[in-house]
C-alpha cells in the first residue's frame, strides 16, 4: 500500500549541504545549515560541555527512564536562564514545563497543546520565518497566517505594518515571535518595539509564543531575554519553546524545553499533565543526556561561568565577522551598502540580494547559501572572507 506515496524533493537547506559536499572546488564556502563553526570550520564540543560529560560519566549509575517532565534541575536552570533569577512569575507557581527533544520538539508539543485547547486557532508567524516553523506547527493541524516583518528593499523590520497586522488579530490567536536573533533575517525588535507588541497583546488578547533558540548569540544572555521577559512579566499566558542546540552546542543530543506560563496554579497543574500526555503520545519519555549535561553546567558556578564565557566568545566572533565581511566588501568595491549586516544579530543575516545572484555566486564561486539570501555568519572565517567578499561583489 505504501507505494502510493511519491518521493519528496530534498529539504532545501539539507539539500544544499548535499550539493556542497559533492562540490570538488577546494575553495568552496558553506554558509548554509545553521550550526556554529569556529575559525577552522569545525563545530566544536564546548569545553564546559566536555567537562560536564566527564562529571556525568562518573556519576550516572542507571539508564532507566527519567521522569516524564525531564531532568528537574535542567528545567529549573533553563527557566532561571530565560526568565531571570528570582523572577516573580517563577516564584508564583504559574509555569508548566517539560524537557523536549530539541527546540523542534518543544515547538511541536506546544502546537499540539494549542490544538487541544481549540483546533481552530490561528498561529501567526513572521514573514519570513524559519522554514521549519511551518511543518512543525502546521502538521499539528493548526492554521497558519503571516504578519509582515522584514522589508528586503531597505533591509529592516517593517514594524508599522507588523503592528498594524497584530492590532487586528483575534483574541485567543497565537503570535509566534523570535525571542532574539531572528531566523532567517537577523533583524530583532528593539526594546520600544517589544513594548508595542506587549501593548498589542494586552489590547487584542492574542497569546505570544516565543521561540528562543539563540539566547546569548545576539547582545548577551541577559539582553537577549529582554522581550521574552517583558511578555512573561506582564501577560497572563505565554508559550515558550527553547533550544540548547546552539548556545550549548548540543545539536545532536536534542535538548530543549517546552514552557507554558499560565494564569494561576490550578491551570499550571492541568497544563503540566496535558504537555506530559502530549509527549507520552509522541515519544513517551524525553532523552536524558543533553538535559543532564545542561543541568550540571547551570547548577555549578564555575562551570556556568566557563560556559557563559564560551557563549560570549561565539557571540563576539560572529560580531567581528559581520564587521569584517562588510569591510571586505567595501574594499572590493561593493556597489550596494551592506552596513545593515553589522546591525543584525546572531548567526544569520539576510544579504538582501536576489535569488539569481545567490545562484550565480554558487555556480561561479562555490559559495553555498539559501536562495532567500540567508547566510550563516559563523561559516565565514579570516581565511575565506576575502574570497567570499570578492565573489559577492562580483555578482552584484
Ligand atoms: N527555532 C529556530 C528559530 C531555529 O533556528 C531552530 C534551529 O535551527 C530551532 C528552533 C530548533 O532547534 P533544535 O530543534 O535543533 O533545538
Amino acid at each position: 500500500m505504501f507505494d502510493v506515496l511519491p518521493q519528496l524533493p530534498a529539504d532545501p537547506i539539507l539539500g544544499l549541504s548535499t550539493a556542497f559536499k559533492a562540490d570538488t572546488n577546494p575553495h568552496k564556502i558553506d554558509l548554509g545549515v545553521g550550526v556554529y563553526k569556529d575559525e577552522q570550520g569545525h563545530t566544536p564540543i564546548l569545553t564546559s560541555v566536555a567537562k560536564a560529560q566527564t562529571i556525568l560519566l562518573g556519576k550516572e549509575d542507571s539508564k532507566t527512564y527519567i521522569t516524564p517532565q525531564g531532568v528537574q534541575g535542567y528545567i529549573d536552570g533553563m527557566l532561571e536562564l530565560m526568565l531571570g533569577k528570582g523572577n516573580p512569575v517563577l516564584l508564583a507557581d504559574r509555569i508548566a514545563a517539560v524537557q523536549a527533544p530539541g527546540g523542534c520538539g518543544a515547538l511541536r508539543i506546544l502546537a499540539e497543546l494549542i490544538k487541544r485547547c481549540d483546533e481552530n486557532t490561528t498561529v501567526w508567524v513572521s514573514d519570513p520565518t524559519w522554514a521549519n516553523h511551518i511543518p512543525l506547527i502546521g502538521n499539528a493541524g493548526l492554521k497558519l497566517e503571516t504578519y509582515p516583518y522584514f522589508d528586503k528593499s531597505n533591509a529592516s523590520i517593517n514594524f508599522d505594518a507588523m503592528a498594524d497586522c497584530l492590532g487586528k488579530v483575534k483574541k485567543g490567536d497565537i503570535v509566534l515571535l523570535h525571542g532574539c536573533c531572528h531566523n532567517p533575517t537577523g533583524a530583532d525588535l528593539s526594546k520600544e518595539q517589544w513594548q508595542v507588541v506587549l501593548e498589542l497583546a494586552q489590547k487584542t488578547g492574542f497569546i505570544p509564543f516565543v521561540d528562543t533558540a539563540y539566547q546569548g548569540f545576539g547582545d548577551g544572555l541577559e539582553e537577549d531575554a529582554y522581550g521574552m521577559r517583558l511578555l512573561v512579566n506582564n501577560l497572563p499566558e505565554v508559550l515558550i519553546a527553547a533550544s540548547c542546540s546552539k548556545n550549548f552546542g548540543l545539536y545532536r543530543e536534542r535538548v530543549g524545553v517546552a514552557v507554558m506560563v499560565t494564569e494561576n496554579t490550578k491551570t499550571r497543574q492541568a497544563i503540566q499533565t496535558q504537555i506530559q500526555s502530549i509527549a507520552r503520545g509522541i515519544y513517551s519519555m524525553p532523552p536524558s543526556y543533553g538535559g543532564a549535561l545542561v543541568d550540571i553546567i547551570l547548577n555549578d558556578e564555575a562551570l556556568k561561568a566557563e560556559w557563559m564565557a564560551e557563549v560570549e566568545g561565539m557571540r563576539s566572533r560572529m560580531q567581528d565577522l559581520r564587521a569584517l565581511l562588510v569591510a571586505k566588501m567595501n574594499e572590493y568595491g561593493a556597489t550596494k551598502d551592506f552596513e545593515f549586516v553589522k546591525k543584525q544579530k546572531g548567526m544569520f543575516s539576510f544579504l538582501c540580494i536576489t535569488p539569481e545572484q545567490v545562484q550565480a555566486v554558487r555556480d561561479q564561486h562555490s559559495v553555498y547559501f539559501v536562495g532567500s539570501s540567508r547566510v550563516n555568519i559563523a561559516g565565514i572565517s579570516k581565511t575565506n572572507v576575502d574570497a567570499l567578499a570578492k565573489a559577492l561583489v562580483s555578482v552584484l
